[in-house]
């Protein structure tokens, strides 16, 4: 699509979206108490004004809460399935709504229109596993050491789920905790970055039929817009038993501190710092695509960006000379015109990080490879866009230990056996997604072994970028432990209990303890 085209069609998207008066800040149609300043979303695509959006204020806050609350009491008396259905509803409303939506991502965050369809369907693949899951939450049963008694456990729903989430995935990490959630019976407040608050209206926008549709209390879905002061309302309240929060690791130290101060739990989805292994029995081809795609797809700004390469001395020089040769190739422009490879930054803020990163590995020792720059002139007026840079760096300098949220590759070089590239791996404070290419069976099974990656997503022969639903998403050490999505993530939005019952004559205690009267 081209920059001309740009306004009409995302003028189109948000209307199809029920965004209304854009102008005098728009809020959610449903459960709208947002009476604050005024938040203003610019996009980095062409740094025009997209829409304004009414902030929470505490007061505002309040209420929301009250309608979390009541909603919660009869959220979680109806049957599972009947809420899979509620969740199933919403992944169709999804499928009509992913073109206006996937628009609406790309162009109010910057990636490429591809990716936001692609989070989109995100958003529905989990609606389709949350029906699924709506039949299965299943508990155990056990046998009981004492004669006459069963014993079982099962998952009751938790509560009011507060969900803060990051720019960079405006809504489909919303959709990974919500439809969770929802079919284990929790209702959910969402406070969004402040970066993309119209995505948030739109998602809301699109559950609020959902909810009119069916009759449903509207406390389910509520939405909080602002900046961290909002998000630390939540933190804050005793009342949410969990606060599922993505973003960097300096928000999750905080957030982790003052919910376990309160005894609440946290799902902690927090900064990565991922790396590809190379080794010499790798496949070249597939080694640069996924290295490329990895460092410079969504400019750099996914959690399970590429960063780091851990390249085998033999073959270091070959690979250097194809990634070379493979970023004189990049386009960088516009995110909704499909020729592009690489859109912009989110913000000039970010332009800046990146800026200090490649002077901080040159000062720190290290040598650019591919130059990078900000790029001005036409086509680049918002400012964001910067070309995708490489530099030969160590894994010990201060600035490659640290996640900078940009297109910044560092290559290292390692010599001898494939443990050594692994111990060079592992020697971050971050522990996402990690990936070695080979064709060697004894290195990709060590690599996947307890001695291996420490890293909550491990791959062979596909780079790190890039999840499937269906598996537990997440990472170890400072990343936040936390694990979303698929698998047996919907544990952490219950609640679990232990039941005894005796259906024998007599009282029988545990451990054979006798007591009589
Ligand atoms: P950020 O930490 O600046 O903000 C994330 C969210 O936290 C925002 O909604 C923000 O308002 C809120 N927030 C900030 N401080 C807070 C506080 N003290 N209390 C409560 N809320 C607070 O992150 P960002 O720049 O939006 O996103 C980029 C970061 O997110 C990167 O580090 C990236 O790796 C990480 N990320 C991780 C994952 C994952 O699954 N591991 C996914 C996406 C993004």
């Amino acid at each position: 699509m081209a920059i001309e085209e740009l306004e009409t069609t995302i003028k189109e998207a948000l209307k199809e979206l029920n965004i209304k008066d854009i102008n005098e800040g728009t809020s959610t149609g449903m459960n709208n108490f947002s009476s604050g300043e005024i938040l203003e979303s610019y996009s980095p695509v062409d740094g025009k004004l997209i829409g304004k959006v009414k902030t929470t204020t505490a007061a505002d806050y309040k209420k929301v809460m009250e309608s979390a609350n009541e909603a919660f009491n009869q959220f979680r008396l109806i049957p599972a399935p009947k809420r899979g259905e509620m969740v199933r509803q919403f992944g169709e409303k999804l499928r009509k709504n992913k073109e206006a939506l996937g628009k609406l991502v790309s162009y109010e965050m910057g990636k490429s229109l591809q990716e936001g369809y692609g989070e989109v369907q995100e958003m529905i693949d989990i609606c389709d596993f949350a029906v699924g899951l709506s039949r299965q939450l299943h508990g155990l049963t056990m046998h009981s050491e004492r004669p006459g008694h069963r014993m079982y456990e099962q998952y009751h729903s938790l509560g009011v789920v507060g969900i803060i989430s990051a720019f960079n995935f405006p809504v489909a990490v919303w959709a990974w905790n919500t439809a969770l959630a929802w079919v284990c019976g929790d209702v959910c407040v969402w406070k969004p970055s402040e970066k993309t608050p119209l995505c948030a209206v739109a998602c809301q926008n699109i559950m609020a039929e959902v909810i009119k549709e069916n009759n449903l209390p509207e406390g389910i879905s509520c939405l909080i817009t602002g900046d961290y002061k909002i998000g630390e309302l939540l933190t804050n309240d005793k009342r949410i038993p969990l606060i599922s929060a993505t973003g960097s690791t300096r928000m999750g130290k905080i957030v982790a501190q003052v919910v376990a101060g309160r005894f609440g739990k946290s799902l902690l989805e927090l900064g990565g710092n991922n790396a590809i292994i190379v080794t010499p029995d790798a496949d070249l081809e597939m080694t640069i695509i996924g290295a490329v795609f990895g460092a410079v797809g969504t400019a750099g700004q996914r959690c399970t960006t590429t960063r780091r390469l851990i390249i085998h001395e033999s073959i270091y020089d070959k690979v250097k000379e194809a990634l070379v040769s493979a970023y004189k190739q990049l386009r960088i422009g516009n995110p909704l015109d499909e020729k592009n490879h690489v859109g912009p930054l989110i913000d000039k803020q970010a332009v800046e990080l990146y800026n200090e990163a490649l002077k901080k590995v040159v000062a720190q020792g290290g040598k650019i490879l591919v130059e990078g720059g900000v790029l001005f002139g036409e086509g680049y007026e918002s400012g964001c866009y910067v070309k995708p840079a490489i530099a030969e760096a160590d894994n010990s300098f201060e600035i490659v230990q640290h996640e900078t949220f940009a297109p910044v590759l560092y290559l290292l070089k390692y010599s001898g056996t494939v443990e050594n590239a692994i111990a060079i791996q592992n020697d971050v404070a971050q522990g996402l997604s990690s990936a070695i290419m080979t064709n060697n069976l004894r290195e990709a099974e060590l690599f996947l072994s307890v001695a291996g990656s420490d890293c909550g997503i491990a791959n062979v022969n596909i780079g790190t970028s890039g999840a499937e639903i269906g598996g537990a998403f997440g990472g170890e050490k400072e990343t936040g432990g936390g694990r979303e999505s698929g698998s047996d993530a919907w544990k952490i939005y219950m609640r679990r209990q232990t039941n005894t019952i005796n259906y024998g004559v007599g009282v029988a205690l545990s451990q054979g303890i006798k007591f009589h009267l």
